[in-house]
């Protein structure tokens, strides 16, 4: 019996690699609150990513939060619903109104003719999210950011080492959040980072990640505990040296998906963007009319074979409990985003993926 695949898995260092970090910290007993390997992290991480600043978090999501709360957003927020539900929590938890636009049907990112529908007297904010690690339409959201006075804070959790035309996807819009979760490119088990512009917002953001403290005695802001402790900046450290192998493993397998599901009638593959080097994160495919299986015959076809595939995304956040009654959450406001919700599934994708696993899924599809 082969043994069970799923959409995901971490990339473990050796063991024995991870040893002297600990050491380190064993030693120097400097456990959280902005110690070496943190520092070190933050440094190294911006450097790699081609960035000016960026403040690690303990996760992706509260550092959503705290990006919101940095540039004191209030009223409607414009949104993607295809996304992961924290996208639009991040909203909730700043008491933010969610404004769901529909979706580009080549990109699945927000489609920005859509996000200008969207604008009213309230808006103050876009969040739009880099799907699958595939940029956004920058320039057209920020032409409409300029031309409606409105601040652009990109959810690029998804976009670890994503560039377009040769510079970080993460310098766009006025803040980028990325997440270090397990299940992402780069993770450092639980983690996250605000990539900023410049040193003054730095400022806040650190700040705010902990609990307004501006020196001992003086609070500037109600602050969260955002930290990211030593274990995880160090775990971070290895990985980090270790992403040449992860993104080169993880590019032999897209091609190898590519190559293998090409011309099988009724799967739709989304072509690799122009001008931007990706990272690998997912692989979507689109279960179309002419395939003899729907989308979730199929989801369950390879759940049958112990293959984990995901239906990224779906259901739809705007279809979630506690967003269903926007205005903007109807279907019929949400066609192409509805649409893709029932076609997608995504594909395993991780650098232990063997080329016989692979191989495997694509003759379950095949065939
Ligand atoms: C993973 C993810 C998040 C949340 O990040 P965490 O680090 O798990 O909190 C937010 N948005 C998107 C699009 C994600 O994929």
């Amino acid at each position: 019996m082969p043994r069970p695949i799923t959409v995901t898995q971490p990339f473990l260092p050796p063991l024995e690699e991870f040893q002297p970090y600990l050491e380190e910290i064993w030693q120097n007993k400097w456990l959280t609150n902005a110690g070496p390997f943190h520092q070190q992290l933050e440094e190294a991480l911006a450097r790699y990513l081609g960035v000016e600043h960026l403040a690690l978090f303990s996760n992706g999501t509260i550092a959503l939060v705290t990006a919101l709360q940095a540039l004191r957003i209030t009223g409607e927020v414009i949104t993607t619903p295809y996304s992961f539900v924290a996208t639009a929590h991040s909203l909730l938890w700043n008491n933010l109104k969610p404004v769901f636009a529909d979706i580009d049907p080549d990109t699945f990112n927000l489609d920005p003719q859509k996000i200008e529908q969207a604008i009213t007297p309230q808006t103050t904010a876009i969040m739009p999210v880099h799907v699958y690690g595939r940029p956004c339409d920058t320039e057209a959201i920020q032409k409409i950011a300029d031309t409606y006075g409105l601040k652009v804070i990109y959810d690029a959790a998804h976009a670890f080492a994503v560039t377009q035309s040769e510079e970080s996807v993460l310098k766009a819009g006025d803040l980028s959040v990325l997440s270090f979760h397990a299940t992402k490119v780069f993770n450092t088990f639980e983690g996250g980072a605000i990539v900023c512009p410049d040193a003054v917002t730095k400022q806040r953001i650190d700040y705010l990640k902990n609990f307004g403290f501006a020196d001992e005695v003086t609070v500037v802001a109600p602050g969260i505990n955002g930290k990211m402790n030593e274990i995880q900046a160090a775990f971070g450290l290895l990985q980090l040296k270790h992403m040449p192998e992860i993104l080169q493993r993880r590019q032999q397998i897209d091609s190898r998906y590519r190559a293998g599901l090409a011309g099988i009638k009724g799967i739709r593959i989304l072509p690799l963007p122009d001008n931007s080097r990706q990272n690998y994160s997912y692989f979507p495919i689109l279960v179309e009319a002419g395939y003899p299986l729907g989308r979730d015959a199929l989801y369950q076809k390879l759940r049958e074979q112990d293959i984990y595939a995901r239906r990224y995304f779906y259901p739809l956040i705007s279809d979630f409990p506690m967003y269903r009654g926007l205005p903007s959450a109807t279907p019929a406001n949400l066609p192409v985003a509805s649409r893709i919700a029932e076609q997608v599934i995504c594909l395993p994708i991780y650098p232990a993926l063997e080329d016989s696993d692979v191989d495997r899924v694509i003759q379950l599809i095949a065939g």
